[in-house]
């Protein structure tokens, strides 16, 4: 244990001179068996699956700035695993169990929090909808319970049932869903990969790859060039343009979404609650924020931050379901860069490029993934073959006609 009441107490007494950082500062090597570029959720995630649970070592995780500063920062914090599709559901389930053990796995305090989300229904034919997902949900080993209007007014009386537009009908509850610490994600995966001799270099932006008769044979960066046997990319909203510099076009677009959080409030929003009839979802934080957003902001960009039409959107839609969220005050909002694929499924694959493989495609569900999306990339890097979770998520799925379509909306980032 490196964290005791006692080493708080004296510390506090002497200065706090003798606390040691948690993970190094090292300079690159020339060469690893695994560079990672991205130093996210997903990408310090992976190293420490490769390094604790697969026995790979030599690995270096590539960050651009500095870890945490991408989306593993800027998210919501929400939790589930309320998917339907065969290729979807299975691995989300995965996610969920290593969030359930992730504290003790890495022995970090990731401030997990199974509070529950709840999704509102308005209409009967909504309704039959969440049976089949609650349904197939169940099928997977995951939890779902359809509550109906009095049982969502015993526990959220706050929701406007009486709205005349949007008339709130009841939900499908995960109670197993809720939200964990973000930033304290990427520190307890960075702490525990580190300790195990992976070098985590910031400040250290790829600029290109070593690719030669379709061999990827390693990076070139900021601090010079690394060789590797095997490259694995996942840098979230920058894929297209990071993928773009190895020659590859993704069936990928950057669009930008924002989160907002409220001034602190007393405890009233019990768990995770969306909205069924718009794109809304709220928590409160357990400074007494609530935590918000909605809809992404509808056209391609790279820049991390939004718009003022979004903000009165995803304001609206608090409104339609809560109105005393009128009342709050927003403390502060910013914008992260989402890598909509085009059926809102990702991808963690192998490139037609030898050496070179890919993780991203989240859209703005990546969050939860992190630690599935870490142990199936990791198990792909080292056995060179898909986790059995994450067979469909396929780079030529779309030549194959095989998408995971889990909203059926086809090719349109925007309703994903
Ligand atoms: C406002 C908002 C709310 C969200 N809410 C939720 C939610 O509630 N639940 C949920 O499940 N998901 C949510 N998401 C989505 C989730 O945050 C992302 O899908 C997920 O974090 C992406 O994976 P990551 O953590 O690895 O990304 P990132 O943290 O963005 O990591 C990618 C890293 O790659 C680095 N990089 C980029 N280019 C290079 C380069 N050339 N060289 C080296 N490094 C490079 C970046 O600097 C970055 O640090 C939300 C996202 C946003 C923005």
């Amino acid at each position: 244990m490196r964290y005791s009441a006692l080493k708080i107490f004296t510390e506090g007494l002497t200065g706090n001179k003798g606390w040691k950082p948690v993970w190094r500062e090292p300079e690159p090597k020339k060469e690893y068996d695994v560079i990672i570029v991205g130093g996210g959720g997903h990408g310090l995630a992976t190293a420490y699956y490769l390094s604790n649970k697969f026995g790979v070592k030599n690995v270096a995780v590539l960050e651009k700035g500095w870890i945490g500063s991408g989306n593993v920062g800027r998210n919501t914090t929400i939790i589930r695993s309320n998917y339907m599709l065969p290729g979807n559901e299975p691995f989300y389930e995965l996610s969920m169990k290593l969030w359930e053990g992730l504290e003790q796995d890495f022995n970090y305090n990731a401030m997990v929090s199974q509070r529950g989300i709840l999704n509102l229904y308005h209409t009967d034919p909504q309704r039959d909808a969440y049976v089949r997902r609650g349904n197939a949900m169940l099928m997977a080993g995951a939890d779902a319970v359809l509550l109906d209007q009095d049982q969502l007014r015993e526990e959220c009386p706050f929701l406007d049932f009486d709205n005349a537009r949007f008339p709130i009908k009841g939900g499908l509850a995960q109670r197993r869903g809720g939200t964990v610490r973000h930033d304290a994600v990427a520190w307890g995966y960075a702490r525990g990969a580190d300790a195990k001799g992976v070098d985590i270099i910031q400040n250290c932006e790829v600029t290109g790859f070593d690719i030669e008769n379709g061999v990827c044979r390693g990076v070139e960066t900021s601090k010079g060039s690394i060789k590797a046997k095997k490259i694995a990319v996942c840098v979230a909203g920058s894929s297209s343009r990071v993928m773009a510099k190895a020659g590859m076009r993704l069936p990928i677009e950057s669009h930008v979404l924002q989160a907002f959080v409220s001034e602190g409030l007393k405890p009233v929003i019990p768990g995770v609650i969306t909205f069924g009839a718009g794109h809304f979802y709220v928590s409160q934080s357990d400074k007494g924020g609530l935590v918000f957003g909605g809809d992404i902001d509808g056209y391609n960009t790279y820049a991390q931050r939004g718009n003022l039409p979004v903000v009165e959107d995803v304001c609206e839609g608090g409104m339609a379901i809560m109105p005393m969220i009128g009342r709050a005050r927003l403390l502060r909002s910013w914008g992260g860069i989402m890598d909509m694929s085009m059926d809102g499924s990702p991808f963690i694959d192998k490139t037609h490029i030898e050496g070179l493989h890919f993780n991203g495609g989240w859209c703005y569900g990546g969050f939860k993934a992190t630690p599935a999306s870490g142990y199936c990339y990791a198990h792909l890097l080292a056995k060179g073959e898909p986790h059995e979770v994450a067979t469909e998520m396929r780079l030529d799925r779309f030549e194959r006609g095989a998408m995971i379509d889990e909203k059926g909306v086809g090719s349109q980032p925007n309703l994903h």
